[in-house]
This record gives C-alpha cells, sequence and structure tokens, in this order.
C-alpha cells in the first residue's frame, strides 16, 4: 500500500504531462482524480486524500494552485512538462521545464 502511495505523485505527473500539459490551460484536481480512478487508483481513496500530494507538487515546482471552490482546485502548471526515462530507477517521469533536473521519485533523486 504505502509503496503504491508513493507512486501517486508520479502517476499526477503522467496524468499531467498527456492531459493538460500546456502552460495555459487551467485544469482542476477532480479532473486528474478521475483519470487516476480510471487507471485503477484504489477505490478507497477519495479527493481529500488526494490533497497532500497535489501540494507536494505545488513545492516541487509542477503546478500552481489558481483558484479554488469548495473541494474543486483549479491549477496552471508553470511550465511544459518533459518526458523522461529515469537511467537509475528505470522509470519514465515527468518533469516540469522549470524543475530541478532531479527524479521525481522519492525512492531515487537521482539527477537525470
Ligand atoms: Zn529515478
Amino acid at each position: 500500500m504505502a509503496t503504491q502511495n508513493q507512486q501517486i505523485p508520479l502517476q499526477i505527473r503522467k496524468i499531467i504531462f498527456e492531459k493538460f500539459n500546456d502552460p495555459n490551460l487551467r485544469f482542476t484536481n477532480d479532473e486528474v482524480f478521475d483519470v487516476l480512478k480510471q487507471s485503477g487508483l484504489d477505490s478507497s481513496l477519495t479527493i481529500d486524500d488526494m490533497e497532500p500530494y497535489f501540494e507536494q507538487l505545488h513545492k516541487e515546482g509542477l503546478i500552481r494552485p489558481i483558484a479554488q471552490n469548495f473541494t474543486t482546485q483549479y491549477f496552471k502548471i508553470f511550465d511544459v512538462v518533459e518526458r523522461f526515462d529515469c537511467k537509475s530507477c528505470h522509470l519514465e517521469i515527468c518533469l516540469g521545464k522549470l524543475e530541478p533536473r532531479t527524479c521525481p521519485n522519492a525512492a531515487c533523486k537521482a539527477p537525470i
């Protein structure tokens, strides 16, 4: 379980890369959560459980919150998101252009 949850921020990064990869685009935590659920997220997890992950992605410099309406949070990316294959942990990872070139996998953190 813990291992699976550690992958959630990486999954959110990938969803943003694939579906919301435009700095002018506004997207919501609900939209990202819907894709996570379609991708087989543990059904006991709720949108509230995702809040720390969105906060983490804000701190890491991928997304910024721009508005909130009840539980719906609106985000934009800081800059275009790029995909890499980490040579250290061999995961496919997605990084915003302005982020440090460091693997976002918490168990890895190798330079990209
Ligand atoms: Zn890595």
